[in-house]
Order: structure tokens, then C-alpha cells, then sequence
């Protein structure tokens, strides 16, 4: 079964005004059920649009999203909000932790929004945080870490609250070649330990062939 299922995606920026930029025109594209996908574009492509539809943070002008078989298509925000936040995990170039509370403490709060107790929260980010080597770290802030260990800690936020997808945009585009080989590595053994389903974004040939598929979006891919 497939977790996510875009069919027919198609997205045009200013529609109807003099200068409309068509983006994606009836794109498919699926992630099936512990498939870790590549998403390869050249920039400008629309790797962004894509992302952000398949977040349901954005939606598209035709065509049906379909996260673990429902249609997401034309459902009222708030329900798309539900969804993004129960079903899809996140991480981006730039970790976005928030910087007045610990590690710990980052992985805790997403948990607690969803009605998870704080005991368990607790426990579940001290699991996540020493599965990525980050025990020590627990009760530092995000600025008292490097930046291998702030994307650590983003993974770990982004797996709290056991997502059925990942989706990541450039999720080590941030980090020296050395730190970026390292902390993806660790991305992947995290996705494949919890048996995880990932879209994830990169511009780095190397790191896509290692996962299962690579969607190339764009002319020169
Ligand atoms: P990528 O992430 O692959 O660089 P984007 O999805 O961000 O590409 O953008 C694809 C194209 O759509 C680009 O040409 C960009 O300029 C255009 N675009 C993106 N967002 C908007 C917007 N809000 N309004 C108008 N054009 C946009
Ligand atoms: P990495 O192995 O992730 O590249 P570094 O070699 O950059 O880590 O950092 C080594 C150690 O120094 C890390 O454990 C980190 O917690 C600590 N450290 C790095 N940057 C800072 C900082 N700005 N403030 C405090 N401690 C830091």
C-alpha cells in the first residue's frame, strides 16, 4: 500500500495574471509503505511546490493528494492540519528548534500537543536522542550544539510523534560534505530501524543513490 499518492498534480503560480508560471503539470508520484524516495531537481524545478503539497500545506490547482489511502483533496484546513500533524514528520535545511528550550525538551513539546503524557514524552525523546547518539546532549540548548547535532535533534523532533512519512528538504544541506555523509547516515538508519516511509529532497547525487528510489523532477535533474 502506498503512503503517499499524488495523481495528476499539476500547480500554476499567478493564475490568470500576465505572467503564470506552470510548476508541476499532472505529476504522479508514490511512496509505498517503508520505501525511503529521492527527490532530485535543479533549482526552480519545483521541488519546494512539490514538498509542500505532499505536506498538505499547500494545495494543488489539479489532481488528488492520497496520504495513507485517504484523499486530502478539498478537505477543510483544519482536518489537513490534523493530518499533517499526525501522519508526516518534517525536517528542513535549517533544524527551526526552538532555541529557549533542550533538546530534550523540543522532542517532548510535539508530543505533549498531541495529547501524549509528559512521562512518556519524556521517555520517548530520551529513546530517540540515544538512537542518534545524543544522550549527553539531553539538556543543552540548540545553540550549545554543532550543526550535525541540531539536525540530530530536527530528526528526532520530526519522528516524535511516529509519522507514517518523512517528508526532508535538503536535510543535510547544511553541513560540511564530512558531517553531511555522517548525520545522513544516521537519518537513514533511523528511517530504516523504525521502518519508516521517506520523500526526501537532496541536491547530492552520492546521497540519493542510496536510497530505494530517485524521482527526478526538472529538465537537467
Ligand atoms: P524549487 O524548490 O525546485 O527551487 P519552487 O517550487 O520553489 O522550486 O518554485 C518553482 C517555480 O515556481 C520557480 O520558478 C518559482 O519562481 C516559482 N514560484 C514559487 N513560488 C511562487 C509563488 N508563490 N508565486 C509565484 N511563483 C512562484
Ligand atoms: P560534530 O561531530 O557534530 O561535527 P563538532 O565537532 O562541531 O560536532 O563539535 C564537537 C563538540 O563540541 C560537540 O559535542 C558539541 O556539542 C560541542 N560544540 C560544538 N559547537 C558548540 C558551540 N557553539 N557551543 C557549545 N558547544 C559546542
Amino acid at each position: 500500500s502506498d503512503v503517499l499518492r499524488l495523481e495528476a498534480i499539476s500547480k500554476t503560480y499567478g493564475k490568470g495574471g500576465p505572467a503564470p508560471v506552470a510548476v508541476l503539470d499532472g505529476l504522479d508520484l508514490t511512496v509505498a509503505r517503508g520505501e525511503v524516495v529521492a527527490l532530485v531537481a535543479p533549482s526552480g524545478a519545483g521541488k519546494s511546490t512539490l514538498l509542500h503539497i505532499a505536506g498538505l500545506l499547500d494545495t494543488p490547482d489539479g489532481g488528488r493528494v492520497l496520504v495513507n489511502g485517504r484523499d486530502m483533496t478539498g478537505l477543510p484546513d483544519r482536518a489537513r492540519t490534523e493530518a499533517r500533524r499526525r501522519e508526516l514528520g518534517f525536517v528542513y535545511q535549517f533544524h527551526h528548534l526552538l532555541p529557549e528550550f533542550s533538546a530534550a525538551e523540543n522532542i517532548v513539546l510535539p508530543q505533549l500537543a498531541e495529547g501524549v503524557a509528559p512521562r512518556a514524552a519524556g521517555a520517548r525523546a530520551a529513546e530517540l536522542l540515544d538512537r542518534v547518539g545524543l544522550s549527553h546532549r539531553a539538556h543543552h540548548r540548540p545553540a550549545q550544539l554543532s550543526g550535525g547535532e541540531q539536525q540530530r535533534v530536527a530528526f528526532c523532533r520530526a519522528l516524535a510523534n511516529q509519522p507514517a512519512l518523512l517528508l526532508a528538504d535538503e536535510p543535510t544541506g547544511n553541513l560540511d560534505p564530512a558531517t553531511s555523509d555522517r548525520v545522513f547516515d544516521m537519518l537513514m538508519s533511523l528511517v530504516r530501524d523504525t521502518g519508516l516511509s521517506a520523500l526526501i529532497a537532496t541536491h547530492n547525487h552520492q546521497l540519493a543513490g542510496r536510497m530505494d528510489r530517485v524521482i527526478r523532477l526538472g529538465a537537467a535533474g
